[in-house]
């Protein structure tokens, strides 16, 4: 008897787990049916700034945001940002704009998973926004050093500077492709209305895919 009631409680205990896993799979599945996000980047803070040079003070006024948008598949996607705290509420409603017209985003992961290269960021066609760096070329600090700007879809939105050299490489600016600023995108609108600037708008060379709104 000893043993049966042993055999009983281990067929009962195998049933109950057996229940929990069909309940928590079920939870799993009606959640993703119901929301279906392609997550491209879901990293915690500190897992986002891991290996950045920026002194402590800089990464205390920085912050991991979660944004939505249609990227070139035509799904929903979820990716993140890291800002300054001072740019957040720009950075969401702005965001909400470019998810409720469907602007295409290809996608949005903190840089440090291109080891903090801008290039290989862009090349990816990555939209990104804080890292501690120089401006390309030169020994100054990048608005992007203190999370107040951002680049989206590099690739498509490309920099020209004056000698016609295109970064990154092998790009092309095409106004009426999908996914591209001009001058009278509403996106563009929407961050000149609240006191951003567009590379797009600078004088000495064209940096379409940048934004930035310094102190
Ligand atoms: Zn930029």
């Amino acid at each position: 008897m000893k043993n049966l009631s042993g055999i009983i409680l281990a067929i009962s205990l195998g049933l109950s787990c057996f229940n929990s896993v069909m309940a928590e799979n079920s939870i799993v599945e009606g959640k993703a049916a119901e929301d279906s996000v392609i997550i491209d980047s879901g990293l915690s803070f500190s897992k986002a700034m891991a290996g950045t040079k920026a002194p402590r003070e800089i990464v205390d006024s920085m912050a991991i945001v979660d944004v939505r948008y249609y990227s070139t598949d035509g799904k929903l996607h979820q990716g993140q940002l890291i800002v300054n705290n001072a740019v957040i509420d720009d950075v969401r409603a702005i965001f909400g704009l470019i998810e409720k017209m469907k602007f295409p985003i290809y996608k949005a992961v903190p840089i440090v998973k291109y080891n903090w290269s801008d290039d290989a960021s862009m090349e990816d066609n990555n939209t990104s926004a804080f890292n501690y760096r120089f401006i390309a070329g030169t020994k100054r600090l990048s608005n992007h050093s203190s999370g107040r700007a951002i680049d989206i879809n590099p690739y498509f939105n490309p920099v020209i500077y004056a000698d016609g050299r295109v970064s990154p490489r092998g790009a092309k600016y095409d106004k009426n492709a999908t996914g591209v600023f001009t001058k009278d995108s509403p996106i563009v609108k929407e961050f000149i209305k609240r006191g951003w600037r567009w590379g797009g708008n600078f004088k000495s060379f064209k940096d379409y895919h940048h934004f930035d709104k310094a102190k």
